[in-house]
């Protein structure tokens, strides 16, 4: 894929350049060179040469930028023979630093001036891969955060600032649609409520989708009943947790249908791959006059 929007990293952006050319970091290859100004030479981030020190070190994020700074194109790593990372690379380069991040910095203006790609390209790489806008991705990896914090016993306005939401009322009650139940409840493992669950087969994975009255609550992606059933267990410690035959499993296997076959993408993380996924079931399962706030 032709990525004609790369920009030049800025300053603070270079850090992250930096420990990759240290660790010629393959991920990293086309999305950046570095320019030596001692030797007048420039460098993929995967080239075998020695390191200069840092303050020796341009960046660029194509090579006619280093050319036009005046420096040649190394022989050993050849750099002007390098492709632009395709979608997929370039997606797990943003899943990876995302991962990394802060919450507050997961925009798609901060990682586009991270990587030096511009939005409509990772906005692309995303939807071609994932098959979920960046937004939508973003809103899964803080709504797993969210989870994460309560699970670990955080107040809920703490973990609600802490995952990227803010703290408004009106938030809290987006939550509350997110997760079937009130935070609260959520942190208290569900008690004194009635999860219900369905599983059913996906491709060569199993999926389990539970439910409270008030809406799904939980989405699982794995290999056997056994592991779903203790994830869910785990998930809801104290609620009264019974398998559905009627309505919820109609439900999923109608989502289901609807989303069609999904394969594996090779190259991209699991972890990616699966919280996307989860997402697109999770809007496959909602009720038509709802939506899966990003
Ligand atoms: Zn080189």
């Amino acid at each position: 894929m032709a990525t004609q929007e790369h920009i030049p990293p800025g300053e603070a952006e270079t850090r992250l350049q930096w420990n990759a050319a240290l660790e010629r970091d393959l991920l990293w290859d086309g999305v950046f060179f570095f320019g030596v100004r001692s030797t007048g030479i420039y460098c993929r981030p995967l080239c075998p040469s020695r390191r200069p020190r840092r303050n020796q070190v341009r960046f660029f994020s194509v090579t006619n930028a280093a050319e036009d700074a005046g420096f040649r194109p190394c022989l050993r790593c050849k750099p002007t023979d390098v492709a632009p990372p395709g979608p997929v690379r370039l997606v797990h380069l943003v899943c990876m630093l995302m991962e990394q991040d802060t919450e507050a910095s997961r925009t798609l203006t901060t990682v586009c001036d991270r990587i030096g790609v511009g939005p409509r390209t990772v906005q692309r790489a995303f939807q071609r891969t994932l098959d979920v806008t960046f937004q939508e991705y973003v809103g899964a990896l803080r709504l797993q955060s969210f989870k994460a914090l309560l699970h670990g016993g955080s107040i809920v306005t703490d973990a609600l600032y802490q995952a990227g939401y803010g703290s408004s009322s009106q938030l809290y009650s987006d939550t509350h649609s997110l997760l079937g139940m009130t935070p609260s409840d959520y942190r208290r493992g569900g008690q004194g409520l009635s999860v219900d669950y369905a599983l059913m087969e996906y491709g060569e994975r199993l999926v389990a989708a539970a439910a409270t009255p008030q809406g799904v609550c939980a989405l699982f992606l794995g290999s056997s009943a056994l592991e779903l059933k203790n994830a869910l267990r785990q998930e809801f410690p104290n609620a009264r947790v019974s398998e559905d035959s009627g309505t919820l499993l109609e439900r999923l296997q109608a989502g289901l249908i609807s989303l069609g076959a999904t394969n594996q993408v090779p190259g991209l993380p699991d972890s990616a791959q699966n919280l996307a996924l989860r997402h697109r079931i999770l809007k496959a399962l909602q009720p038509s006059s709802a939506s899966v706030p990003a």
